[in-house]
C-alpha cells in the first residue's frame, strides 16, 4: 500500500519566460519563450511526491479565481487529495513570474496572495491528516508561525517531519530539534550555518553546525554534485546524474517530494537519497515546475540505465 505523505505548503501559478540570459535590472530582451505551469514549492514537492508513489494529501490555500481552480484540477489529475485546499475568498492565488536563461539559469518573484493566509487554525483542522502521515513535507513559502504549528502538532503525534527551508528564513532551534529530516541546498546552508559552502568539506562543516541543533538527518542538496547526507554516525556524498540540464527551476522540489516518498517506505537513507537524486535529475531535463516531475516508472527505469539499483 502507498506511504502517506502530507504535504503543507504553497501553490503558485508560474509564467515562465525562456530567454537567452536573465535581464538585468533596467533592461529589456526581446525574443523569449512563454509558457504557463502550475507551482509553488508546496505544490511541486506534493506533485513530485504523488507521481514518485506516495498517497499525498496537500494543505494549502489558494484564491477564488482561475489559478487556483486550474492547480486544484492538476493535483486531482495527479491523484492528490485536494480536501484540504482552501479557497480564500479574500486573496488572488500565488504567482511567480520566471526567467529561465538557456543555460537553465533561473531568477523568479513571487506574489504569495491566498498562500500567506494559510494559518495554525487552517492546520488544526487537519490534525487528523498529519497524525495519519508517515510523513509531513514543508517548505518555507508559507508563514513561518503555521510550519512551526505544523512541526510541533506533527511531533506531538510521532510523524517525522521533512523540512526543505526554502525560502531561507530564520527558524528556531526548538523547530530544528522536532525536524526529522532538514534539506537545504547549499545557499540556504550557507544561511543557516554562517558557514560558505564552496568545496566538498564546507558542507560537511555546514551538515556538523546543523547537526548540533539537534535535528535527525541532515541533506545537503548540491545541485549537479548531488547531495551530502549526514547524521550523528555518517557522512556521505550521494553523487548526482549526469543530464542535459534545461531547467533547473523545482530540481529542489522534485528532490524533497521523491525523497519523502523513499523515506515513508523505509527505504535507507542514501538509498532514498539517490532515488531522489535520480527523480530531480531527470525533471531539470525537461521545463516547467509541475510538468518536470517523473513517476515512479521513469524514475526506475532511469535509475536501471544509469546503473543504480
Ligand atoms: P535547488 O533546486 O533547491 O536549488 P539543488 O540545485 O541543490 O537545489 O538541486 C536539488 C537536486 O536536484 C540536487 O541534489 C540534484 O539531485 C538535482 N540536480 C540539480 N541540478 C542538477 C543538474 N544540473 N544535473 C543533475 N542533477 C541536478
Amino acid at each position: 500500500m502507498s506511504k502517506k505523505i502530507a504535504v503543507i505548503g504553497s501553490s503558485n501559478t508560474d509564467m515562465i519566460i525562456q530567454t537567452q540570459r536573465i535581464p538585468r535590472p533596467g533592461e529589456t530582451i526581446l525574443g523569449g519563450r512563454f509558457s504557463i505551469a502550475s507551482g509553488g514549492k508546496g505544490a511541486n514537492q506534493a506533485v513530485a511526491s504523488a507521481r514518485a508513489g506516495g498517497d499525498v494529501s496537500f494543505i494549502a490555500r489558494v484564491g477564488d479565481d482561475m489559478f487556483g481552480k486550474t492547480a486544484i484540477e492538476g493535483f486531482e489529475k495527479d491523484k492528490i487529495n485536494t480536501e484540504h485546499i482552501i479557497i480564500d475568498k479574500n486573496q488572488p492565488s500565488g504567482v511567480a513570474f520566471i526567467f529561465v536563461a538557456d543555460d537553465g539559469e533561473n531568477s523568479i518573484g513571487v506574489a504569495s496572495g491566498a498562500n500567506a493566509n494559510l494559518s495554525v487554525n487552517d492546520i488544526n483542522k487537519t490534525s487528523g491528516i498529519i497524525r495519519s502521515a508517515d510523513i509531513l513535507l514543508m517548505q518555507l513559502e508559507i508563514p513561518v508561525e503555521t510550519v512551526e504549528y505544523a512541526v510541533s502538532l506533527a511531533n506531538k503525534h510521532g510523524t517525522k517531519v521533512i523540512l526543505n527551508p526554502a525560502p531561507a528564513q530564520a527558524l528556531s532551534d526548538s523547530l530544528l530539534q522536532n525536524v526529522f529530516i532538514f534539506t537545504p541546498n547549499e545557499t540556504e546552508a550557507e544561511f543557516f550555518t554562517g558557514l560558505k559552502i564552496e568545496k566538498k568539506g564546507d558542507a560537511q562543516k555546514a551538515a556538523d553546525v546543523l547537526l548540533k541543533k539537534n535535528i535527525n538527518t541532515v541533506i545537503i542538496t548540491l545541485g549537479a554534485k548531488g547531495a551530502l547526507i549526514a547524521t550523528a554516525s555518517k557522512k556521505e556524498f550521494v553523487p548526482g546524474f549526469k543530464v542535459n540540464a534545461v531547467d533547473t527551476t523545482a530540481a529542489g522540489d522534485v528532490f524533497n517530494g521523491t525523497l519523502a516518498v523513499a523515506i515513508a517506505e523505509g527505504k535507507e537513507l542514501e538509498h532514498a537519497t539517490s532515488f531522489a537524486n535520480a527523480a530531480a535529475a531527470l525533471s531539470v531535463t525537461r521545463l516547467g515546475a509541475q510538468p518536470s516531475a517523473p513517476d515512479l516508472n521513469e524514475i526506475l527505469k532511469f535509475m536501471q540505465d544509469n546503473l543504480i539499483e
